[in-house]
């Protein structure tokens, strides 16, 4: 096995992001690491806003390493694994065959020429595949915004007002729509989509992140 690792190293050239151990390049990180990664199988009431999000893992360094590596270094090589372990959380969550729809938190049209993927819709493409749900976008993003995790808890608030709008209200209305994103921090980004999607009166909504950093914000409208 080790021998085999080892080939693949060289041929791949993947390393483990955490002890640079040699890794297939599908995974986020080696078994003895993958093992030590803090896993989170928790359903988070959406407190004022009422929607459910359920996450795998909780957003601590080595999570976050990993995320941002998906997110802004083309490891998009990622997806495939991430959507067994997430597919597994959604179901223990919401149960089997509880959406007609999933989506996935949209990208401003300027900021995904810039970056060439958005990796929560890559994810949730793969995410729909894995549950047989069928993927559609569903809102846009309208207003370019600034980065959520550079600004200040009470700025966060404010900052995404007006950057989303339904795109086709008929498609939605008496759906079940379940919508995707890398993660969840102050649940802003999600709370805002969410009730974007509200104006087209789906039967339910709930959320999944790879990860929660909400333990960064104990005072959010996640909880
Ligand atoms: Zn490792």
């Amino acid at each position: 096995m080790e021998v085999i690792r080892t080939l693949t190293a060289l041929v791949f050239s993947e390393r483990c992001p955490y002890c640079n151990d040699p890794v297939e390049p599908c995974e986020i990180a080696c078994p003895a690491c993958y093992d030590k990664l803090q896993r989170k199988h928790l359903a988070i009431k959406g407190g004022a806003r009422g929607f459910r999000c359920v996450s795998s893992f909780v957003y601590d360094g080595k999570v976050r390493r990993m995320v941002l590596r998906l997110k802004y270094h083309d490891r998009i090589q990622y997806i495939p694994q991430i959507t067994g372990i997430l597919a597994d959380d959604i179901i223990g969550a919401y149960g089997e065959k509880a959406f007609d729809l999933i989506t996935a938190v949209p990208m401003h049209s300027r900021d995904l020429k810039k970056r060439g993927y958005n990796q929560s819709e890559l994810l949730a493409k793969s995410l729909g595949k894995s549950l047989g749900i069928p993927y559609h976008d569903t809102i846009l993003k309208v207003k370019r915004t600034k980065k959520q995790h550079k600004l200040k808890y009470q700025e966060r608030k404010t900052n995404l007002n007006g950057a989303f709008a339904l795109i086709d209200k008929d498609l939605i209305r008496d759906k079940s729509v379940l919508i995707i994103d890398d993660i969840v921090t102050s649940g802003y980004t999600l709370g805002k989509c969410c009730k974007a999607l509200s104006k087209g009166k789906p039967k339910l909504i709930c959320c999944a992140t790879i990860a929660n950093a909400q333990h960064k914000y104990p005072e959010s409208s996640v909880i």
